[in-house]
């Protein structure tokens, strides 16, 4: 008989199960999705300190829409999802894209392709990643200039940081003098041929902002993320237009629809937008083109587990756009990869690109998971002096 759409693998959904995982500096969350054809697979839902609302969103989206589909109806699940969740936002978005990268970890499993082969196919050979969380116990300059001397060390041709300990809106002087002091000694650790990238996390006032990227234009950044609170596109774009250093935003625009009026600016010059909190790969997919008709290049925030790091590996081999990716990786708790089978490492501050099925991550395991519940504690409180330290 021959194979038919009708007679090939359905792989439709039977179970979801959430999983929050503790890593020190906050909780993941995972979704383990199994399907009738034998084949299961996993995906990533952390959001930045809200792990348990993300978890039971996931057990509420899987019985209202999932169970019962096949893992092949990515682009109709998240249209029903989207359009129906009527409030939205984050935690949904991250639920969402837990079921959406588990449901491609499956397709690829059952069609044994990688996912970027279903997406376009590769681009790129080996991804640069740049290194972050590298100087979670140094907090003077000689201590970041030999941290930052080791992250260079190991093949990263970039690193990000925040020197601007637990500053807001408009710091006192010295406080400025100070962090000014950590990115010179930064830029003496890595020498002129390592890119240093600086997130402010929104942390000023437009006026702040530029004050401070002016002070910093010695040094010869390679991009000021968040100098303020990127929700005002026109603050945000104001700042962007009175520095010479690129701008880079986009974690925290968690749709392709409030994207349009940040790109109308033409003052972004690297988007970086967050699988998980976009509503998975597809959706990430959809907004680097986006950008790209914009002339601007995306590297996907990603400072999670191994599942959201294996998904922008994926999404990174077949983008174009792609610049570099985040990595917390190799400065993270070991027991990330514990987690599945196969988790991505970078070596020689590159990722490699896996070419096994799915996702590439092999079998998520659960037994690893239950071994670090949920720790009430991991959270990273930007706007309390020495969160640095819990990296
Ligand atoms: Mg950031």
């Amino acid at each position: 008989m021959p194979t038919t759409h009708a007679t090939r693998k359905a792989c439709r959904i039977t179970k979801v199960t959430a999983y929050v995982v503790g890593m020190r500096w906050r909780n993941c969350v995972f979704a383990h999705v199994h399907t009738d054809d034998g084949i299961s697979g996993v995906g990533e839902g952390s959001l930045e300190y809200q792990p348990q609302a993300v978890a039971a969103a996931i057990d509420q989206l899987a019985a209202r829409y999932v169970i019962g589909q096949s893992a092949f109806s990515i682009e109709r699940l998240f249209h029903d999802m989207l359009r129906n969740e009527f409030m939205r936002g984050p935690i949904i978005n991250s639920a969402i894209a837990a079921i959406e990268m588990a449901m491609w970890d499956i397709v690829g499993k059952a069609l044994d392709r990688p996912v970027y082969d279903l997406l376009g196919g590769r681009v790129h050979e080996r991804l640069p990643a740049y290194a972050n969380a590298w100087y979670g116990a140094a907090r003077t300059p000689a201590e970041m200039e030999a941290a930052a001397r080791a992250v260079a060390q190991k093949g990263y041709r970039a690193l990000k940081f925040d020197p601007f300990g637990d500053a807001g809106r408009d710091p006192a002087p010295r406080e400025i003098r100070e962090a000014v002091a950590l990115v010179e000694a930064v830029r003496r650790g890595v020498g002129p041929d390592v890119d240093m990238l600086i997130d402010a996390h929104g942390r000023f006032s437009p006026g702040a902002a530029v004050d401070i990227a002016r002070r910093l234009e010695p040094v010869e950044l390679y991009w000021f993320e968040e100098p303020c609170d990127a929700d005002n596109h026109g603050a945000l774009a104001a700042v962007g237009r009175a520095m010479k250093t690129r701008l880079a935003t986009g974690e925290r625009c968690t749709s392709r629809f409030l994207l349009q009026s940040l790109l109308a600016t033409n003052e972004v010059d690297v988007l970086q937008p967050d699988l998980i909190h976009v509503g998975g790969i597809m959706e990430g997919k959809k907004i680097a083109a986006i950008a790209d008709a914009a002339y601007v290049p995306v590297s996907f925030h990603n400072p999670f587990g191994p599942v959201a790091t294996a998904a922008a590996v994926q999404l990174d081999a077949c983008t174009t756009n792609f610049v570099m990716q985040e990595s917390f990786c190799e400065y993270d708790v070991e027991y990330r990869f514990d987690l599945v089978e196969h988790a991505p490492r970078p070596v020689d501050g590159h990722y490699d690109i896996s070419d096994r099925p799915g996702l590439g991550v092999g079998e998520f395991l659960p037994d690893a998971a239950r071994a670090h519940p949920f720790e009430p504690d991991a959270f990273l409180p930007l706007f309390k002096r020495e969160w640095a330290t819990r990296f």
